[in-house]
């Protein structure tokens, strides 16, 4: 079976692309490199033993995207591509508009048009906006969102309603994510963003690693146990792992799937920090600043639909999680530029 992975060498990508070549997959990337870099390409060559087939191709080029179909048998899509920053989205939401939605759209067409109607989409727990109470569950009602990324995340997911609503072969798995950190076990892939992360784990990985001084804990008077935000951090070989489930749900079922993936545990600031301290032996430094606007005080996922319905649960807690984020950091001080 072979799979189209669109955003492929980004960071969940990249290890999802190596899970799937080690399930037996054939795998064939589409990215653009607008986030990540060609030797993303060889590190996932190196861990999967596997060539994975590459088209540098933007997800809004629709001519690129006939010829991969084209080129290809593509049994079933995953659809990681897309810009992710909730700041750098309320400074150019068109831009984010215009990558998401519509390359999501051009890329549903061109599915269309060569019969593949098998998509698992990354989506995530944004979508619940601040009106819903944690545990947060996949019915409750999505929208009430206070950015344009999490916009383009609602949007694309009553695309993808509509969708399946008119035309019921369309088998749709959308996931949602929670908060995704950690790294491969290796250490030789991971999270690598440009400038001063604004998540959480990237950024204290580069004050330990000595490129910032000094982590801003974004407040400490929310009404969590200790004062700072509660998240549902969940490490990326798990979230890997869940879309082999997930494919395998779009392979062998048509119908319209939406999966918490998280879980179901929530860490505070201080706990994420505390635990990468004890596990890493390593000195974080930091100060408690001013709440970031847009922050809420607490979310987790309840994550036993997955668990029943595409038999997966999480099985990293949150030292192993803070152990390979630090494998990756340490290892490469500088990223995929060391
Ligand atoms: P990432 O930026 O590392 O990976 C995205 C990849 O998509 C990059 O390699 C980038 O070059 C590529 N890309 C972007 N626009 C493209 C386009 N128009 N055409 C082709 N390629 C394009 O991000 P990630 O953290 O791996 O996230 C993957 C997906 O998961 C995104 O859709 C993101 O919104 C979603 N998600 C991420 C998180 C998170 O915290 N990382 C949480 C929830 C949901
Ligand atoms: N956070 C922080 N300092 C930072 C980055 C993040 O205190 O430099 C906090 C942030 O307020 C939030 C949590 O860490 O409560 C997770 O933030 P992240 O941006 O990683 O994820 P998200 O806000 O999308 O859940």
């Amino acid at each position: 079976m072979s799979i189209l992975v669109t955003g492929g060498t980004g960071y969940i990508g990249s290890h999802t692309c190596i899970a799937l070549m080690e399930a037996g997959y054939d795998v064939v990337i589409a990215d653009n490199y607008y986030n990540s870099k060609p030797v993303v390409l060889e590190r996932i060559r190196e861990l999967a033993g596997k060539e994975p087939v590459f088209y540098n191709c933007d997800i809004r080029d629709r001519a690129g995207l006939d010829k991969i179909f084209t080129e290809q048998k593509i049994d079933s899509v995953i659809h990681f591509a897309g810009l992710k920053a909730v700041g750098e989205s309320c400074h150019m939401p068109l831009q984010y508009f215009d990558n998401n939605v519509s390359g999501t759209v051009v890329l549903l067409e061109v599915m269309a048009a060569h019969g593949v109607r098998r998509i698992v989409f990354s989506s995530s727990a944004t979508v619940y906006g601040s009106e819903n109470e944690s545990p947060l569950v996949e019915d409750m009602h999505i929208g009430s969102v206070s950015n344009p990324y999490g916009r383009t995340k609602v949007m694309i997911e009553e695309i993808l309603n509509d969708l399946y609503a008119s035309d019921d072969r369309w088998s749709i798995c959308k996931l949602r994510y929670f908060n995704p950190i950690g790294a491969h076990k290796s250490g030789r892939i991971g999270e690598d963003p440009n400038g001063i992360p604004n998540n959480l784990m990237p950024y204290i990985s580069r004050v330990a690693v000595g490129k910032l001084e000094q982590l801003t804990i974004f407040g400490n008077d929310y009404d969590t146990p200790d004062g700072t935000c509660v998240r549902d951090y969940i490490h990326v070989l798990d979230l890997a792992r869940g879309h082999i489930n997930a494919v395998q749900k779009t392979l062998a079922d048509t119908g319209l799937f939406t999966y918490n993936l998280g879980t179901g545990h929530g860490y505070s600031v201080l706990e994420v920090v505390n635990a990468f301290i004890k596990v890493t032996g390593q000195n974080v430094p930091y100060r408690i600043g001013p709440r970031r606007e847009g922050d809420l005080a607490c979310v987790y996922s309840d994550a036993s639909r997955a668990k029943a319905e595409l038999g997966w649960e999480a099985q990293y807690g949150i030292e192993d999680m803070c152990a390979d984020a630090w494998r990756w950091q340490s290892r490469n001080p500088d990223g995929y530029d060391g």
